[in-house]
Formats: structure tokens, sequence, C-alpha cells
């Protein structure tokens, strides 16, 4: 007996046969003696629809009234549980994220989860009743409906847990649990047992949508473990836990692919101190996250400077970029949406050297040129071309040892 916090992810309620299966395995939980709070996410497809639909009325949405439009998503998913679990004979309600207080800040689409006022999901777990909470959204001081970013369910789902307590977050999912590679581009990738938060975090903020990055720090903070496995079968997945001794065997225990960036050079800017800052700052100030920068310097006194931003902040930061070019007179401001970034992540990194270079040379066996190259203490990225996303993660895979049955 204990108390379990479920999240099943769009692709897990994807339709109402697939809601039925869930309820059951919510039913069968709860029958086991458990206080049960489950976290949806908005049916597979649905939040994507209505981004589009925003689009098509206007290029740049109010923020505001898009984080209205994306939580309805989630609305009706929890909506649809509820009215299953109790046609099933179960109680049962569903909560909104106000409902369920979780407040956020006031950053439209991006908001961050500030405190979670537990009090409502405790009362209706007393009268022992499930409860099924809309993931993915909350609420600002004033009232306001706010998101939390793409993936944001697995955060809420995190953020629940560790403010009620729960024993258990289990995150299910449409695959088997973590693997060394996304299993969907790299069949030779292995499940893995266990992973470090702070692997696991890095293999997030590198592209490893699995798990989004604000939960994985929220179960770190917290210490809560996260289960990650497959709401199709009952098969154990993966644990998110604490780095433990044996985990430092392996060097590197996954590759990592993100698609989702894009790179803006400034050619010939005048390279003089300060450009740095003159030219990210303006960037930074629009709530925009700049990824890797590089300089490379030039003759005369021009440089360079070249940096990645998600594909979503692309035009926005283009258009600062090139507001700024003219005012410090660089040559001229030159994009490209078609890269990827390719990454090897371990712990096992920090006692070991030589990685980078067979990172390099796999590429190289590929014929695969490296645009940028970043590091940290336990990973290494290299941007490259999209077209070579897959073959190089597949190499990446087998270069590290990392293939099923080695
Ligand atoms: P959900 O809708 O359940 O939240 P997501 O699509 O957000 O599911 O996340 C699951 C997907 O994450 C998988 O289908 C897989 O393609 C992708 N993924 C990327 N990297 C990994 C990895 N290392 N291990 C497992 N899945 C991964
Ligand atoms: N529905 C949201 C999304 O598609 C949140 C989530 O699924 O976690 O990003
Ligand atoms: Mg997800």
């Amino acid at each position: 007996m204990g108390l379990i916090v479920q999240k099943y992810g769009g692709t897990s309620v994807g339709d109402l046969d697939r809601i039925r299966n869930v309820a059951r395995r919510i039913a069968k939980t709860y029958d086991q003696g458990n206080d049960v709070v489950v976290i949806l996410s908005a049916m597979s497809g649905v939040t994507d629809q209505l981004i589009g639909m925003s689009g098509r009325i206007s290029k740049n949405p109010d923020m505001r009234e898009l984080d209205v439009l994306l939580a309805t998503g989630e609305q009706t998913t929890v909506a649809l549980m509820a009215m299953t679990l109790i046609e099933m004979g179960y109680q049962a309600q569903s909560l909104l994220g106000y409902q369920a207080e979780i407040l956020t800040d006031d950053k439209s689409c991006k908001a961050r989860i500030m405190h979670i006022g537990a009090s409502r999901i405790t009362d209706l777990l007393e009268t022992r009743k499930i409860v099924i909470v809309a993931g993915f959204q909350g609420a600002d001081a004033r009232g306001n409906i706010t998101t939390l970013g793409r993936g944001g369910s697995d955060t809420s789902a995190v953020a629940v847990a560790a403010a009620i307590h729960a024993d258990q977050c289990e995150i299910f999912t449409d695959v088997d649990g973590i693997y060394t590679a996304d299993p969907n581009i790299c069949d030779k990738a292995r499940k893995l047992d266990r992973i470090a938060y702070d692997e696991m975090l890095e293999m997030a903020s590198l592209g490893a949508k699995v798990l989004q990055i604000r939960s994985v720090e929220f179960a770190k903070k917290y210490s809560v473990p996260i289960h990650v496995r497959s709401s199709f079968h009952e098969e154990e997945g993966t644990m998110v836990v604490n780095e433990e001794a044996n985990m430092e065997q392996v060097i590197v225990s996954g590759v990592t692919h993100n698609k989702n960036e894009a790179r803006i050079t400034l050619r010939k800017v005048p390279d003089r101190p300060g450009i740095a800052s003159r030219i990210l700052n303006p960037i930074s100030d629009a709530g925009i996250q700049v990824d890797m920068i590089i300089q490379n310097t030039r003759s005369g006194h021009m440089t360079d400077l070249t940096f990645t931003v998600a594909k979503n902040d692309y035009r926005a930061a283009m258009e600062i970029s090139r507001q700024t070019a003219k005012e410090i007179e660089a040559e001229e401001v030159l994009g490209d949406e078609k890269i990827a970034k390719v990454s090897v992540v371990g712990v096992g990194m920090r006692s070991h050297s030589g990685v980078a270079s067979r990172m390099f040379a796999t590429l190289a066996e590929e014929n695969i040129n490296i645009l940028m190259i970043s590091t940290s203490e336990i990973r290494i990225s290299c941007v490259i071309e999209e077209k070579y996303t897959e073959l190089a993660v597949r190499s990446l895979h087998t270069a590290f040892g990392l293939d099923a049955g080695e």
C-alpha cells in the first residue's frame, strides 16, 4: 500500500480504447490498496493541432491566449478519464492545473512551477477518490492559465509527486524505458535498468524528449525516484535515481540527438571588447535561450560569431540579430535551420580521456562534417548537417560499444 503518482503521455491516451486501457491499469493499482494520483497529457497530436490552428490565425499569437488554448488538450483527457473510471464503478475526480493549486510564474508557454498547494489533492485522496490532474498546465498568481513548455506533463507529475510525498512516480509512455539512444531511430539501442539524475539531465537537455528536463531537475532536487515504463505492458522500465558507484563502469551511457535547433552567424563583426554581449544580450532580453556559441577570429580585426537557439525562437532571434548587425556594422547575418546536434553522454567520462577524439574520428569516417563543438564534464556535443543525424547516432552508438548484445 502506498501513495502512487502515475503519468500517462499522449500516445497512451491517444483514443478512447487507450483511455479505457489506462483506466483499467489505474483501477488495478487502486484495487491493490494504493492511493492514486494520475497526471495526463493531451491526446497525441492534439497540442500540435492547437498550435497549428493558432498559427493560421496569427504568425505571432497572443501568448496568454495560446496558454488558454493549449490547456484545453489536457482538460479533455482528464474529464474523459474520470468519466471512464466512474463508469467502471470507481470514485474519481478530475482537477485542472489551477484546481490542483499548481502555482507557476507568469511566463506564458514556458512557465515554471513555483509551488503546489497539495491540500485539494490530499483532501480528495482522504475520501478514497482517484485524482486525475491535468498535466502541462498551472496558473500564475493572478489566476491566468499558464503552460509549462512542450513535454511539460512530466514536470507536473514529478512536482505533484514531490508535493504530496508520493512513494513512487511512474511515467508511462510509448517506449519501454530509457534507452542508450532514441529506439525509434537506432534499432540497436539498449534499454537501461537505471540511470543517474545527472546523466538523464544531460540526455534530456540534449534532445531525449522521453522526459522533460525540468521534471528531472525536480526529481533530483526533491529525491523523487522516477520509473519510466511502457503503458502497453507490465514489464519494468528504467529507474532514474541518484548516482551509484557501479554506474561509473561505463564511459558513455547514451547518444542523443536534437533536430530542434537553428544556428545564426553574424559575419565580419568588428572584433572589440564587449561585442559578444552586445550581440547576445538583446537575444536573452527577449527571453530566448542561446545554446552553443563560437567565435572565429578573422584577419583585419574582424570576427564571425555563431550561436544556436531553439527552432521556435529562430525567427525572433534572426530579427534581433539583423537589427544588432546594422547597429554594430557587421557585414551580414546568416541563418541555418537544417542542423542537428548529436551528443555522447556519460558520468564515466569524468575519469576517462579519449572520448572526444573517438567521437570526432567516428564522424569523420562517415564523412560527416562537424560545424560546432561543445563539451561539459559528462558530455560532448557536435552540431552537424541535419540530414546526417540518424547515421551519426547509429555510428556513434556502435563506436562506443553500446549496441544491444555487446
Ligand atoms: P509521451 O507522449 O509519453 O510524453 P514522448 O513522445 O514525449 O512521450 O517521449 C517518448 C519518446 O521519446 C519516445 O517515443 C522516443 O522516440 C523518444 N526518445 C528520445 N530519446 C529517447 C531515449 N534515449 N530513450 C527512450 N525514448 C527516447
Ligand atoms: N501536451 C503537451 C505537449 O504535447 C504536454 C505533454 O504532452 O507533456 O507538449
Ligand atoms: Mg512527453
